[in-house]
């Protein structure tokens, strides 16, 4: 049992919340309720957000790639030491670093991650002797951290557009879709270990990595669940793929893919105003990644259009350069104010950007990961985030404005708890098996690092 002194259900903010769960999902909810003996209780409760967007070994070369080359950096060359740099990592630093981002994850707030998982195999590209190695050690993380997994392997088959082949630094990501049907299969097995939240996706990489064809099977491999894939995040992507395929990534993957609610585009940044409505049209969840967005100079995602056509979108640490739920909302907002040099610009109609902004990523990132959650209902995950409304940053603010609050003014700080369907495993603001989880990704970059 849980007792909120307050808590943003979905018909609106109530007080005296004591909440029942049962089998990771919330049975019930009662209103005006005292607290009883033996309930957890918090201050301010919250829908906890899905982070839909994740690579998680990217977070182990956090600030070795901010210093300026000769020439002018870009995307391009970051992507060059990414390649670099993952040509080293072992499955076991895979397991401790994948175990350290889902802890910061859950101490940010976020209840769920969806690994966008494309480092399969060995440094010279063979498989390791099991297939799914690599899989099955996001899948160990999760089990040490709790956090609620969505596992989005990805087929990864050419290292540009018009089947190019892959580069050196591309062969642990390669697959034909053969065998990515055969990893695919192991995967699926593998993730029974897990609690029965855990999801399975499929992640075309992009329309750079994967051609048609191989597209249209791969969804035809996988029939239900959700379906994520990488486009229009850089302006020659898109010259790119318009020279490959005759369309731009975002209105080719609407013409050709079936795109709906089951797709997720990973940025969607570069949009014309048609593909921003069309889009939006679809169903399917943009997952947007503003803090990784902004440090590779993407651009803002063009979001007026899309949010007043009725797009959702949700939220995602993609790089995992810096992991935190209320910098990532913050960035999102404040991009869009700089280029339009305008307030308060993502929000439907009138009304508090951090409610809508809030809301909308909570909905928009369950629906990405095929989570039943994204709002405190009964019968939905119980994925919860409590939050400290007498901070400093909270304590003036009304409850209509805790989100803007949360949104503008605080840090993940405020975080006292998180819950994922039904795990509680942040309290007083500490993953409960921090101390286990830092020590071995120490372990694991100081191996990383030592030479
Ligand atoms: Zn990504």
């Amino acid at each position: 049992m849980i007792h909120a002194r307050q808590a943003l259900l979905a018909e609106g903010w109530a007080r005296d919340v004591r909440l029942t769960l049962a089998d990771g999902r919330i049975a019930g909810i009662e209103t005006g309720a005292a607290p009883q003996a033996g309930d957890v209780r918090v201050d301010t409760l919250l829908p906890a957000l899905a982070n839909l967007h994740s690579h998680a070994f990217q977070r182990a070369m956090a600030g070795m790639a901010e210093e300026r080359q000769e020439g002018r950096d870009s995307f391009w060359t970051w992507r060059a030491l990414m390649y670099r740099f993952v040509g080293r990592l072992t499955p076991g630093q895979v397991e401790a670093i994948a175990a350290q981002v889902q802890l910061e994850m859950l101490e940010a707030g976020y209840a769920a991650v969806g690994e966008f998982h494309y480092l399969h195999h060995q440094p010279d590209g063979r498989p390791y002797d099991d297939i799914a190695e690599m899989s099955r050690r996001i899948f160990a993380a999760a089990q040490q951290s709790g956090i609620g997994l969505t596992h989005l392997p990805v087929l990864y088959s050419h290292g540009g557009a018009g089947r190019a082949p892959l580069g050196e630094g591309q062969r642990r990501f390669g697959n034909d879709i053969e065998r990515f049907g055969v990893l695919l299969e192991a995967a699926r097995a593998a993730l029974g270990a897990l609690p029965g939240d855990a999801r399975l996706g499929v992640a075309p990489h992009s329309l750079r990595a994967v051609a048609p064809e191989d597209l249209a099977q791969l969804v035809a491999m996988q029939p239900a669940g959700p379906i994520h894939i990488h486009a229009a995040e850089q302006p020659q992507e898109v010259r790119d793929v318009e020279a490959w395929l005759g369309a731009r990534p975002v209105a080719w993957l609407l013409d050709n893919a079936a795109v709906d609610g089951r797709w997720c585009l990973i940025h969607a940044t570069h949009m014309t105003a048609a593909e921003s409505r069309a889009l939006a049209a679809s169903g399917a969840v943009a997952g947007l990644c503003p803090i990784t967005e902004a440090n590779l100079g993407d651009g803002p995602f063009a979001g007026p259009a899309y949010v007043a056509a009725g797009g959702r979108f949700g939220l995602g640490s993609d790089s995992n350069v810096l992991i935190s739920l209320t910098e990532e909302l913050r960035l999102l907002e404040y991009s869009q104010r700089l280029r339009d040099l305008g307030r308060a610009v993502m929000v439907a109609g009138r009304g508090s950007v951090g409610a809508f902004l809030y809301a909308a990523a909570a909905r928009g990132g369950a629906q990405a990961l095929g989570r039943a959650a994204g709002i405190i209902a009964p019968g939905r995950l119980a994925d919860l985030v409590a939050v400290d409304s007498t901070a400093p940053a909270l304590c003036a603010l009304p409850r209509e404005k805790l989100l803007d609050g949360l949104v503008f003014a605080a840090r993940d700080t405020v975080v006292t708890d998180v819950w994922s369907a039904g795990r509680h495993l942040v309290r007083e603001g500490r993953h409960v098996r921090r101390d286990d989880i830092l020590a071995a990704f120490r372990r694991a970059m100081r191996e990383l690092t030592a030479d």
